[in-house]
Parts: C-alpha cells; structure tokens; sequence
C-alpha cells in the first residue's frame, strides 16, 4: 500500500458538522442553465460553454488554470460556477497503482469517499451519493453511522470529475487514459437521494462540454430496493444499469440484513427490477455478498436460482468485506464455489466479484469510518 500526497485530517471537524448544501457549482446546472447564469453575471453567453469545457472536457477543476479567460471574468465566474466542493484528505493506492481510493470533506465536514479502478479495457469510478446513508444495513460500515445529508449533483459529478483527471494524467498503469464506467456504490444510498442523483447521471452522459460523454450501458445504480424509485427511473429517459442489493432470497434474512426489505419484500423488489430489466433492455445486476454460515447455504443457493432463472439477470457475489466490529465474516472460497455451481446449474449467469481495493479499506465507507476513529480519541482509543 502506498500513501499519496496527504493533507493531514483537522481534528474537531465532525463537531463542526452541519450538514449544509454546499453552494451551487456548473455541474448542478444543465448548459442552458449555465448560460442563463452566466448571463446574469453580465458575461456573454459563450463564457458557459468556455467554461464548460475546461471542466468536463479538459477535466479542469481549478479556475486559475483557465488563463484563456480574462482575470477579472474568471475570478467573477469561479465564484459562481467553480466553488471547491472537495478538499482530498487522504488518497490511497494499491494494487500497483491499478485501485486508488479517496476521502474528501465537503464544506460542511462531512466526509465522504471515491474508488477509482483501473483494468486492462477500462477505468471505473465508484462514487457517493450521500454523506452516510440511512438504510442501515448492519454488515455495511456506512450503514452504522446513519445519513449525514444528500450530496448535491456537484458533489457527486467532481467525483467523478476529479477521478478522470486522475486517470487522464496516466496514473493508472496499464489502463485506457479515459474513464469510461462510473457505479454508483460508494458511501449513501442513490435512489434515496433520487432528483440530485439523476441529475448526476445526465451530467455524466451528456456530451461535452455540457457533460463527461459516458455511455448510459456504462453507469450502474446500486440501490437497496427502493421500490418507487426504481420504477421512477425506469420512466426515464435513461438507460442505465442497476445493481440490486438483495443478498437474501427470503424475506425473514432479508430482513435483516437490508432493513427497507421490511417495506417492499423480495418479490415486490424482484418485480420491480424485472419491469426495469423489460423497459430498458438492460440485464440487471443482483448483487449477494456471501456472508458466513448467514446467507451461504446451498439451499439459499437453490432458492436464488429459483427466483432468477429465465430473468434478464446476472448474479454479482461480493465476497463480504468484514467491517470493524462486526460479528460476520466472509464465506470460504469451498462453500463460495459451491453457491456459484448451484446458481449457475439453475442456468443463472454468475461471477464473483473482484475484491480490489480490500487493503485499503476498499468497502463501503470503511475509510471514511477509519478516518473518524483517527482523528476522534473516544473511539480511537477504543478501536
Ligand atoms: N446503497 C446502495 C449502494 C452502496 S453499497 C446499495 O446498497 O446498493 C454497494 C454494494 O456494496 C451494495 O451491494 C452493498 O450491500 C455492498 N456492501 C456494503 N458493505 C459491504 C461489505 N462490508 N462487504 C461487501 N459488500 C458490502
């Protein structure tokens, strides 16, 4: 593992907290948006697409690296349309450089987190949605601590924005220089922060310079289930992929271990991904972290392949990430195989997930957790 360029955390920030939105940035706004603002400042209207450009086409975050503006119209611009959002606390590497992780604070002190992974045809970034999340799921170290806030869309774009920049200087050996997949499973649940979140999207797939260019086939939505919101989406004009947290095919574990399963059950959110997987043609991803002795059985295997068989799905086992504290472990590879074979024998598309990143807190706001107990003595000391 190697450390990248740290800036030190500032301890006392979660005190500080207050969960505020963070000003509006060019990213919140479409390019007619823009342009209205941009107006507004008395600037031509060009300005926006100027602008616009160096962000989402030259992955230029800091305004005084747009010297092809006037000063005094950059400093008016930078002001409204380019306010910071994230400030790197700690970057992570491993893997050879191929997983990079970070941890930003937002202005508010809150603390939220991005993966970005390299692979010999592609580059994806893992983002956050929310600052904590409120679906409480207890193997998930976000889940533990509760919601902080929504992210607005600016804070979810730069994300993915800042990663790119990251990827285009070729800092990730052996990989295309271009993001091209963006998955929405990082800290916060994204249907549950469903306005800003989709917003996101249409910024990560408009063509530059209002938007990154990415592919809607390239972006996936994680979600626990959130049966409304997923039908939403399906009436959009989007094509996306999305992930289905299931990881129990029956309602008295899945209960459990994605709590909202108490309101919509397996076959409800089943039904519903399936009506997504019929309006936008895509496959959906079931996703089924192999918890120990909890949700490993073969017959939990047979049940799966059940309910899945003939679906347009495929299968994403994870193998679990134990999180500080917790009572669960990851099943062994021997009853992992053999959840695979079962699925698989029931004619249902089935890969096991890679577990990148594991040696730097890879999962599911375990860094953003780590950071905390750092930099707050209480737990640290108990940690
Ligand atoms: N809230 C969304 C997206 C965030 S998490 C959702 O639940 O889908 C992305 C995926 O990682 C989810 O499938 C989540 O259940 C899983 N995950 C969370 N904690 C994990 C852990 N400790 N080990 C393995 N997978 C985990």
């Amino acid at each position: 593992m190697t450390t990248l360029p740290l800036i030190p955390a500032t301890s006392g920030a979660p005190a500080a907290r207050r969960a505020a939105m963070p000003p509006q940035h060019l990213a919140d706004l479409d390019l007619a948006g823009r342009q209205a603002l941009v107006a507004e400042l008395g600037e031509p209207a060009f300005r926006a697409k100027q602008i616009s450009t160096h962000y989402f086409g030259r992955l230029v975050r800091d305004p005084q690296l747009m010297t092809d503006l006037p000063a005094a119209t950059r400093a008016r611009l930078a002001d409204r349309l380019l306010p910071s959002l994230l400030t790197p606390v700690r970057e992570l590497a491993c893997d050879d450089g191929a997983t990079r992780k970070a941890l930003w604070r937002l202005h508010d002190g809150s603390l939220v987190e991005s993966v970005l992974m390299g692979y010999p045809d592609r580059v994806t970034v893992c983002i956050s949605s929310q600052a904590g999340c409120g679906m409480a799921c207890p193997f998930c170290a976000t889940g533990q601590a509760g919601l902080t806030r929504n992210l607005s869309t600016a804070e979810i774009v730069d994300q993915a924005v800042y990663l790119a920049g990251v990827a285009a200087s070729g800092a990730v050996a052996g990989s295309p220089a271009r993001l091209s997949h963006v998955v929405f499973m990082g800290m916060g649940e994204p249907l549950a922060n469903y306005a800003r979140v989709v917003a996101a999207i249409r910024r990560l797939v408009a063509p530059a310079p209002e938007g990154l260019g990415l592919s809607q086939r390239h972006i996936t939505v994680s979600t626990v289930g959130l049966v409304p919101a997923i039908r939403r989406l399906a009436s959009e004009d989007l094509s996306v992929t999305l992930a289905l947290s299931l990881h129990a095919p029956d309602d008295d574990l899945r209960d459990e271990l994605v709590p909202v399963n108490q309101r919509w059950k397996v076959a409800e959110v089943l039904d519903a991904a399936w009506d997504y997987a019929a309006r936008t043609g895509r496959r959906v991803s079931i996703e089924y972290a192999m918890i120990k002795n909890v949700n490993d059985q073969p017959w939990r295997a047979d049940l799966l392949g059940r309910l899945l068989a003939g679906k347009l799905a495929h299968v994403n086992l994870i193998p679990l990430n134990p999180t500080p504290g917790s009572r669960w472990d990851a099943s062994p590879k021997p009853v992992e195989r053999e959840f695979v074979r079962r699925l698989r024998e029931a004619g249902v598309s089935t890969t096991v997930r890679d577990t990148r990143g594991r040696e730097i807190d890879g999962a599911c706001g375990q860094l953003a957790a780590a950071e905390d107990r750092d930099i707050d003595p209480a737990t640290a000391a108990s940690a």
